[in-house]
């Protein structure tokens, strides 16, 4: 009920403005995002790679329903792929785009031209971009744009939800040689016609998508913080003979840090989703709406202001 309001207050234009106006609203929005600018991001990201990390850049923004706004956004990730390329980053941080940043509602077309720039900026950079999966009425369009940029840039990778229904047949279609795919949950509201809605059916899903995806010829990137998931996940690799460097673990920027660390030191390979840029309120939105504690937090800094 609590994750359906948010997830609900995370398209709400008054509820935005209310909380994105709120004082007390920045401290909290700072322990998931690096900050608003490209130097900010390339902080954090120094940082993570200094402790043998690696890092998917995301420049915040979504649902974007102007052109104009799309073509600033892909000319945000070319500087900031310009920005990594100099830095000497690009064997160690990648990009993640949302498809809707870039033009998807408009026309999928024009969100194709656009994730190919994006794709073309992140080669020359060294480097790669993996395709966010955003709500279930994009999935499709997604998948279909991420097989064109595929047919150029073969290593873009996709994003898989377990708690879509179709999600294992999803797997099975991208387990191939050399296709990079994340499997994450799902952070935003489904209908139960198309997406499991419990915890255990999300779960037993992302147990029964990692099978498949471990066991197949592809590149697992299994995003969770969940201990139980991580468990399951160096059970698959002892199974198949999967050494450490032929899957990875991603989690989000400011959660299990700790958790982060313990797996890069066994020798696995890490990767945290670092957000970052003005645009931060359904993304902050959608942090809340997967752990009360953190709406306690927000609301407690409210309380003491
Ligand atoms: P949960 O069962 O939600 O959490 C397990 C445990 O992790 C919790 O008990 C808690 O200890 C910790 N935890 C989880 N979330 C939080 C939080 N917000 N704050 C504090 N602690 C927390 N979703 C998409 O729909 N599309 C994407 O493209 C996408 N990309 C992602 C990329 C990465 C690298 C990661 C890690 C997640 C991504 N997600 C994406 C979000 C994902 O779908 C889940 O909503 C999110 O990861 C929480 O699920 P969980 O697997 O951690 O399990």
């Amino acid at each position: 009920m609590l994750r359906q309001a948010l997830l609900a207050a995370s398209r709400s234009g008054g509820v935005r403005t209310f909380v994105e106006s709120a004082p007390f609203t920045r401290d909290v929005v700072r322990r998931f995002i690096a900050g608003e600018t490209v130097d900010d991001a390339l902080r954090v990201t120094r940082d993570l790679t200094g402790r043998g990390l690696a890092v998917t850049l995301d420049v915040l923004g979504e649902d974007v329903l102007d052109k104009g706004q799309a073509e600033a956004t892909v000319k945000h990730y070319v500087e900031l792929l310009g920005r990594l390329a100099e830095l000497g980053l690009g064997d160690r941080a990648e990009v993640s785009l949302k498809l809707t940043a870039v033009g998807q509602a408009l026309d999928e077309d024009l969100a194709l031209e656009n994730a190919r720039r994006v794709c073309a900026a992140a080669r020359s950079a060294g480097t790669t971009v993996t395709l966010d999966m955003e709500d279930h009425t994009t999935v499709e369009s997604t998948l279909r744009i991420l097989k064109e940029l595929r047919r150029d840039h073969p290593s873009t990778g996709a994003v898989i939800q377990s708690y879509l229904r179709r999600a294992e047949e999803y797997c099975a279609e991208l387990a191939y040689e050399g296709s990079r795919v994340r499997l994450c949950k799902g952070a935003y509201a489904a209908p139960e016609h198309v997406a499991f809605t419990g915890k255990a059916d999300i779960d037993k899903s992302y147990v029964r998508c990692m099978r498949v995806l471990m066991s197949g010829k592809g590149y697992p990137m299994l995003a969770t913080h969940d201990p139980r998931l991580i468990n399951i996940a160096g059970t698959f690799a002892l199974v198949n003979d999967r050494a450490p460097g032929s899957y990875e673990y991603q989690m989000l920027y400011g959660i299990r840090p700790q958790e982060q660390r313990r797996l890069a030191a066994e020798g696995e390979r890490v990767r945290v989703y670092v957000a970052y840029g003005a645009e931060w309120y359904g993304y902050f939105m959608r942090r809340l709406a997967e752990k009360p504690a953190n709406l306690r937090f927000f609301l407690r800094s409210m309380a003491t202001r």
